[in-house]
């Protein structure tokens, strides 16, 4: 009898083993534990408990026990010994309770025995066998029901760190999809195997079509300003010392057309004999950087030119009326005074726009708002432009009763302003420009056309971008910074508003903006 229990029991164990190594659910491997416990004692239930976070114990296994008797069976789960000497393990009482469910559900269990679970020295959970009838259990029972208890306890043991490795893997998964940063990683073939979220954004790779490929499919640069090119480079082993990430920068095309600014981070992984396992890159989008280098160099490069005409010509007119060898006959005098006078506002303009542009990148314009009377607006800015020149002829044409608009009255002549001197600008042939309002039902509009050069279609929807001046005011040499209309704009959505042009190259320009009407009291 003895030696059956033996050999059978050393099957048994065997088989928890394997399965302990396959199979790494915790609620089947302590059910099978159980199981086999059980029936090898000839016990006719049992029940697994394993400690809580909380330190309390609830069963987690039972084993010929209907489920919905189990909280009958929690009064064994008190009084569990937690410092005991664990070799004498004990729960006092334990037989008593055991008669008295056993009474109360009229089950007809009789002897218990109650094993410990320990992992580190630490009571992680208890194993109960349970039987209807019979002797009592005995030290070699107790015995066999170690080992199993043991079983158990290395299963509780790895399934919790099982558990803790998908967590951390979780977690890492969740950072590396969530970073702010592109993330890729290749394998050891240069084969996408993560692809991330902001990544796909920058790049237009769905991460289900991106992960697969071969990093050179995805990654295609339209310009590279390193002299270096991932699969080439590596091809004779990792190609700085002591495995230093590599970097490149450049334009990367993106799946769904143009291009997007970045500097990728190549970090290597390698195994222990020294292979290539991974790569993990990291991608940062550095077009704002780009955008904000390129803004400071044509910033510096506007400034040089504007500022240094209008001073030239001052410095100029005055060295001369300044030479002591010369008399000036007061109209040369006035002449030149006149000059000075007008680049010294040009300059005023100048600097006043730039203050602007950099009060609006750091925030809003500050608005005044008042009762804005556009058509006399229109009038006082046409009859100030017209003793400017003599080719353009400027008419005004607002319909009687033009509604009053809540708005900056400077602010709004400054629009004007730039819109008649931007006409004047680039009508050097002259021509007729017009100022004419009109308004709907919720909007009044201000239209300012000319019979200039025109824009063309590539250029119109750019002429409101901070610095940008078109082509052929370049070629031409007009004078300008490129931020009338950009802050032309910005004041009239300041107001609610909404500013367009419309041009034929060649033909003339219409520039429109639209402002909110009062809303009635
Ligand atoms: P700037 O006149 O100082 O260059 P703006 O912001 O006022 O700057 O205008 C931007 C660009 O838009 C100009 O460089 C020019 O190419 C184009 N543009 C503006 N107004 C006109 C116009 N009335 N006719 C033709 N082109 C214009």
């Amino acid at each position: 009898m003895l030696g059956d229990y033996r050999v059978r029991q050393r099957e048994y164990l065997l088989e928890i083993s394997r399965a302990l190594t396959a199979q790494l659910k915790l609620d089947e491997l302590l059910r099978m534990v159980l199981e086999a416990a059980a029936e090898i004692l000839a016990g006719q239930a049992g029940l697994i408990a394993l400690r809580e976070p909380d330190g309390r114990f609830s069963i987690r296994a039972s084993y010929g026990l209907p489920r919905a008797l189990l909280p009958y069976f929690t009064p064994l789960l008190t009084d569990i010994p937690d410092d005991a000497d664990l070799g004498r393990f004990r729960i006092p009482g334990l037989g008593e309770k055991l008669g008295r469910i056993a009474a109360q559900l009229g089950l007809r269990l009789q002897q218990v025995v109650a094993l410990p679970m320990v992992i580190k020295r630490e009571l992680i959970g208890v194993l109960f066998v349970f039987r209807a009838y019979g002797a009592r259990f005995t030290v070699n029972d107790r015995q066999i029901l170690a080992s199993f208890a043991d079983q158990a306890a290395i299963a509780v043991y790895n399934a919790q760190l099982y558990e803790r490795l998908l967590q951390e893997k979780r977690r890492l998964d969740a950072i590396l999809e969530y970073s702010a940063d592109g993330v890729l990683i290749l394998d050891g073939g240069l084969r996408i195997m993560v692809f991330n979220r902001a990544l796909s954004q920058m790049s237009g790779w769905p991460s289900y079509e991106a992960i697969g490929r071969l990093h050179d499919e995805v990654v295609r640069w339209a310009r590279l300003d390193t002299e270096l090119d991932l699969s080439s480079a590596i091809a004779g082993g990792w190609p700085l010392p002591s495995a230093a990430p590599l970097y490149v920068e450049g334009d990367m095309r993106r799946r769904t057309g143009g291009t997007v600014s970045v500097g990728i981070t190549y970090a290597p992984l390698f195994d222990r004999e020294g292979r290539l396992v991974n790569i993990i890159a990291n991608v940062r989008d550095i077009t704002r950087f780009r955008e904000a280098e390129e803004i400071k160099s044509t910033f510096i490069s506007v400034i040089s030119h504007e500022l240094k005409t209008p001073v030239a010509l001052i410095k100029g007119y005055a060295d001369t009326l300044l030479r002591e060898d010369a008399s000036w006959d007061p109209a040369v005098m006035r002449e030149s005074l006149t000059v000075i006078v007008e680049e010294a506002e040009r300059l005023n303009h100048l600097i006043d726009n730039l203050l602007d542009a950099s009060r609006l990148q750091a925030g809003a314009l500050p608005m005044e708002i008042d009762q804005v009377d556009l058509s006399a607006l229109a009038e006082r800015v046409a009859a100030r432009f017209r003793t400017q020149t003599q080719k353009h002829e400027i008419s005004v044409r607002f319909p009687p009763r033009f509604p009053v608009v809540d708005g900056d009255p400077r602010r709004l002549e400054q629009v004007l302003d730039n819109l008649v001197s931007n006409a004047i600008k680039y009508s050097p042939q002259g021509g007729r420009i017009e100022i004419r309002g009109r308004w709907t039902d919720d909007e009044v509009i201000v239209t300012v056309s000319d019979e200039g050069m025109g824009i063309p279609p590539a250029e119109q929807a750019r002429v409101f971008e901070r610095f940008f001046r078109g082509t052929r005011a370049r070629q031409q040499r007009v004078p300008g910074t490129g931020l009338g209309l950009y802050l032309s704009q910005a004041i009239v959505k300041a107001h609610g508003g909404r500013m367009w042009v419309e041009s034929t190259p060649g033909a003339g320009s219409a520039f429109s903006f639209a402002l909110p009407r009062r809303q009635p009291a």
